[in-house]
C-alpha cells in the first residue's frame, strides 16, 4: 500500500521504528518524491536541520537536510560546512573518514530535550541518488558533515543516545526516562 505523505508524523524515542535497520530504496518514485516533500515539510514545522525517513516511521534509506552556514569552526578547511538550502538524500553512503575524532554538541527531533557531545570524524565524503533520480558525491565538514553522519545513523537504527559521551548520557538520564515512560 503506497504512503499516504500527510499520514507522517515525527516519531520520538524509544518508538521502535527508530531502532529499525532501513532498507534500500529501489527507485526514485513519485511516492519517494511525495514523501521526501513531506519531510522537508515536517523538519522545517520542527525547526530541525535533519530528518531521517525513520524518524516519520519508515525503514526507507533516505533523509533530507537543510544546514544553514554562519558557524565558525577550528577544523574548517576548504569543505562546505552548510548544504545551501535543502538536499535529499537517498541511498546514501558514507567513505571511510580520514582523521581523527572530535567532540560537538548534537540533538534530535526525536529525542526532545536532550542535547550531549557525540565523537564523530569532522571531515568526511556522502555518495547519494538526488531527487532528481542523478547519483552525486560530496565531501564536508563542520556542522554540514556532522549531520550527515547523525542521519545515516538513523539509517542503521542508531541514536545519540549510543554515542554521547558518558557524562551527558549521565546529565540526560532524567529526559531519557520521561520519553520511555511517556508510551
Ligand atoms: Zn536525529
Amino acid at each position: 500500500m503506497p504512503v499516504d505523505p500527510s499520514s507522517l508524523r515525527v516519531r520520538l524515542y524509544p518508538d521502535p521504528i527508530l531502532r529499525t535497520k532501513a532498507r534500500e530504496l529501489a527507485g526514485v518514485t513519485d511516492e519517494v518524491i511525495a514523501v521526501a516533500r513531506r519531510m522537508i515539510d515536517l523538519m522545517r514545522a520542527h525547526d530541525g536541520i535533519g530528518l531521517a525517513a525513520p524518524q516519520v516511521g519508515l525503514d526507507w534509506r533516505l533523509f533530507v537536510l537543510d544546514v544553514p552556514p554562519g558557524e565558525r569552526r577550528s577544523t574548517e578547511g576548504p569543505n562546505p560546512t552548510a548544504s545551501r538550502g535543502v538536499v535529499v538524500y537517498i541511498n546514501p553512503v558514507l567513505s571511510a573518514p580520514a582523521g581523527g575524532l572530535e567532540p560537538y554538541e548534537e540533538g534530535c527531533l526525536s529525542l526532545p530535550g536532550i542535547r550531549g557531545d557525540v565523537l564523530r570524524p569532522p571531515t568526511i565524503t556522502i555518495s547519494a541518488t538526488g531527487l532528481d533520480g542523478k547519483p552525486f558525491t560530496q565531501t564536508g565538514s563542520g556542522l554540514l558533515a556532522r549531520c550527515w553522519q547523525h542521519e545515516m545513523d538513523h539509517l542503521d537504527g542508531v541514536l545519540i543516545l549510543d554515542k554521547m559521551l558518558p557524562v551527558f548520557r549521565l546529565k540526560n538520564r532524567q529526559a531519557i526516562r520521561d520519553l520511555e515512560e511517556s508510551v
